[in-house]
């Protein structure tokens, strides 16, 4: 069998990642130094308005040195969203911090504002403790403000941005914006990864843009990313000799990997039509189908549409679910994912507190992740709409009004 493989989401260069790659060569900056770095950074800064940015070697990176910019600490609590890729929470226990996951809402599966807000007066009541009691062993005093707020733009949708700050604002709590899967999305005009007082974008290769493996820190306050710099490059002080005061990192992008980059960048307004593109052409083909819902973009939200990601409800598609849908793309070499699942139902973070109702499970029971790459072509899109719908066991005739 030959038949073509069509990926959820692959690497899609521009044309000029390897001239800037050569150009790493040709003056050996091959090391985590060099023109491309400040080219590629030059560019997230212009491209977001961000103030000032920072390229790292992943987007797990920039988590982690986020979380030690706002002065996370052992035993620390963090809100965060529990509808996500396991790289939003992991950093927390990294540093002995208590992540506390918070629910979505519907509208752009996102942190729910109220549930956010539930779950901050939890940690400054010390409720929290007795209704997950496990947190008990790791933790003295359970009464205290929550270090930091981590809202994820979910598969490129911006989260209710309005409503987290404010929350945020009222309880006096710095917010790390996870934009992993955001670069380029916007909330009221704004880019997402600039609300909050840091944000992350992610690089690595299934992402809108990728460097291979890379990240991003983002932010207004310069002294911010100078530290975030500092601890990246092992804190190394600037002396002759090597001089460490503290215990850093060894996060920094590669010069050479920062070239693919500052290619992706001048590529990425185009690869976000072609995402929206992909994304149309999948709603004008199913979205008409029953027990078939896509998600809208509310007023002010405008996603890349990094995924096209779709609700498929059993009980009115007849009994087929994503795990059918899955399976019978898989067999025509298509791949396609469920929804992220949620952390608060993960056991690497059994115990852990979490507010909110079901609607993160929900989604999860009910999600789908179909191919979005913006390099797929009108056929892949063909065939990946023709095998669900065999699969759905659509009929044309059938199909109610869109
Ligand atoms: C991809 C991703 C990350 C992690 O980024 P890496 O570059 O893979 O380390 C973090 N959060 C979310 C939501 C992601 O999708």
């Amino acid at each position: 069998m030959n038949t073509k493989k069509i990926w959820l989401s692959s690497p899609h260069m521009g044309g000029n990642e390897e001239k800037y790659i050569n150009e790493a060569f040709e003056l050996n900056w091959i090391a985590p130094v060099g023109g491309n770095l400040n080219q590629f950074e030059e560019a997230l800064v212009k491209y977001t308005a961000c103030g000032h940015a920072l390229a790292l070697n992943s987007g797990t990176a920039a988590l982690h040195l986020g979380l030690i910019l706002l002065d996370v600490q052992p035993g620390d609590y963090v809100i965060c969203q529990s509808m996500t890729f396991c790289a939003s929470a992991n950093p927390v226990k990294y540093l002995g911090g208590i992540p506390v996951f918070v629910d979505s809402e519907t509208d752009t599966w996102n942190m729910c504002p109220e549930a956010l807000e539930r779950a901050i007066q939890a940690c400054m009541d010390g409720s929290i403790a007795e209704k997950f009691p496990e947190i008990k062993g790791q933790i003295q005093i359970f009464a205290k403000k929550p270090k930091a707020i981590v809202p994820v733009h979910l598969y490129g949708m911006p989260a209710k941005m309005k409503e987290i700050m404010d929350i945020a604002k009222k309880y006096d709590i710095p917010v790390l914006e996870d934009a992993a899967e955001a670069v380029g999305s916007e909330y009221h005009g704004q880019k997402c990864g600039t609300f909050g007082e840091i944000g992350v974008f992610s690089f690595n290769g299934n992402k809108i843009i990728t460097t291979s493996g890379g990240g991003a820190l983002l932010s207004q306050n310069k002294s911010h990313i100078d530290r975030a710099k500092f601890l990246a490059t092992q804190a190394k002080e600037n002396t002759l000799h090597y001089e460490h005061k503290e215990i850093g990192f060894n996060y920094r992008l590669s010069n050479v990997l920062a070239g693919i980059g500052r290619g992706q960048m001048e590529v990425l307004p185009e690869r976000i039509q072609q995402r929206r593109k992909i994304h149309n052409f999948y709603w004008e083909a199913l979205g008409g189908i029953e027990g078939i819902t896509f998600l809208k973009e509310p007023e002010g939200h405008f996603s890349n549409r990094w995924l096209t990601c779709v609700l498929v409800d059993p009980e009115k598609t007849g009994g087929v679910g994503w795990n059918d849908i899955i399976q019978h793309l898989a067999e025509d070499q298509i791949e396609a994912r469920p929804l992220w699942k949620p952390m608060h139902v993960q056991e690497s973070f059994a115990g852990a507190p979490y507010y909110g109702g079901d609607i993160a499970e929900k989604l999860f029971d009910q999600g789908l992740c179909l191919p979005s790459g913006s390099n797929m072509t009108g056929e892949d899109l063909e065939r990946v709409v023709m095998r669900l719908k065999d699969c759905l066991e659509v009929k044309e005739g059938l199909r109610k009004a869109v």
